[in-house]
This record gives C-alpha cells, structure tokens and sequence, in this order.
C-alpha cells in the first residue's frame, strides 16, 4: 500500500532527524540538545531541524556563524527515509518491522559517532544493549538463551582479541622503546561486539563479526595500498572499526541465511 510506504518513510526521515542531533550533541556536549550548530552552539531554528527541509528552504547554514551544515546530516535522514521504507517492504509484519526499524536506528547512530570521533559511547551502547537485547529475547523465534549466548560470545571473543592488542602494544613499546600512539581496536569496540551478538543472537555473531572483521581487512589493505602508491606509509593507521562490524551485523541481521547461501551456493 503506497500510504503506508510514505508513512514508514517519514517516520525513518523523522528517525534521521534524531540520530542527527544526537550525534551533534551528545559526543560534543556530554547530553542531548536541540539541533544546533556545533561550531557556535547557536540553536537551529525549528524549519531547519531536519537537513532536508533547511536544504530546501534555504536555511540550513548557522544563522550566527554562516557554517554550511555537512552532508552527513542530508545523507543520515535519506538512508533513514529509505531504510525504513525497504523494511516496510521486506515485511510488512509489525512483530518483524518494529525491532527491525529500532535496530537500523541504533546501529545507524553509533555508525555516525565511530566515524566522526572514533568513538563508541558507553551511554549509547548500554541502554541500546538493554533495549535490543530485551526486545530480542523476547521474541519468541529467539529466546533469551540464544540472545544471551549472542551477547556474550560477541563480547566475550573481542575482549579476548582486545587483551591480545594491548599485549601485542606492550611488547611493541617495549622494543621500540616508546608507546605507540593509538591502538587498533579499543574497548568500545568489544562493547558493539556484544551488543551485536545481542542483536542477531547465537550463532550469527560468530558469521557476523567475522564478516566485520573481513570487510575491515579488506577496507585496511585497499588503504594501505593507495598509501604505499603514494609513498605515504606509515605503520598502524588505525581505521575506526565500528561501521564494518555494523556492515557484518547488518548483511546477517536483514539479509540473513539467505543472503549467504544466495552468496556460497550461487
Ligand atoms: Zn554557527
């Protein structure tokens, strides 16, 4: 029903408007504010809330300031529109669409701060966590069992790799004789590896993060070699691994086993 599809868009657009202003202000000024422009703080005026609108009625730059707001916020209200609409369509059952809308939203947004402060806030992941992981235990096709396992597997083997990391930055320090400056992964990306094992529960986060894993190696080589192409090599550029462990949850949460077995057995 075209009606319907317009009324999951816009609550996805509505949904954008809201990781929007909670990726400007929540990594910046520590608590939830109204949209504003992060170079001034002035406040947005209510027509360009939403990038979109403002783009349209040209107001979107800071009245104050004259800052152009950037092309993330544009970019984070459309895949909202459209994601919504694309799970109207892939199932239209409301016990199937809600999580489904909520978990986009929550992985879009942590999606959004990794890539801008290579961050992933603890008072993001851990409501998120509590939420999801209720919601999915609650689904009676998951169970709390499998969803727990989830969790715990997820956060349980990155913690083991992130103990690993620190061991390995040690040992390096020590050689090199002073401590590295940034390290690979960091703590919060064990907490999204639990939270995604949460998500799509046992035994997908072991295909989950795997892909994650794979995508950020793949992602990492191609890096390394424009740098090597450009003589612009320097050991351990880290990248934030937040999005493409999202990437695996994603593929294996909305797509699920068939999508890999369309992948493995074409
Ligand atoms: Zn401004």
């Amino acid at each position: 029903m075209p009606g319907v599809i317009v009324f999951y868009a816009l609550l996805g657009w509505l949904l954008g408007v809201i990781v929007n202003a909670i990726a400007d202000s929540l990594p910046l000024s520590r608590r939830l504010r109204r949209p504003y422009c992060p170079t001034c703080t002035a406040p947005r005026p209510q027509i360009a809330w939403s990038a979109i609108i403002g783009w349209a009625t040209g107001t979107s730059a800071c009245a104050y300031c004259g800052k152009p707001r950037g092309a993330r916020a544009i970019v984070v209200e459309l895949m909202g529109m459209a994601g919504a609409a694309l799970l109207y369509l892939r199932n239209a059952h409301l016990a199937a669409l809600l999580p489904a809308i909520a978990i986009g939203f929550v992985f879009l947004l942590i999606a959004v701060i990794d890539i801008e402060h290579r961050l992933i806030p603890h008072i993001v992941i851990f409501p998120a966590a509590l939420a999801l992981g209720l919601m999915q235990a609650l689904d009676p096709a998951r169970g709390p069992i499998k969803t727990l396992l989830g969790g715990l597997a997820g956060a349980g083997s990155f913690l083991l790799l992130y103990l690993l990391g620190e061991a390995f930055a040690w040992l390096l320090a020590r050689v090199r004789g002073r401590p590295l400056d940034e390290v690979a992964f960091g703590f919060g990306d064990v907490t999204l590896a639990g939270l995604i094992g949460l998500v799509v529960g046992w035994p997908a986060v072991v295909l989950a993060l795997l892909v994650g894993i794979l995508a950020a190696g793949l992602f990492s080589l191609g890096y390394l070699l424009v740098m090597l192409s450009r003589r612009r090599y320097t050991a351990f550029t880290p990248i934030p691994y937040g999005p493409f462990l999202i990437l695996g949850a994603c593929l294996v949460y909305y797509g699920g086993r068939g999508l890999f077995q369309s992948i493995l057995l074409p």
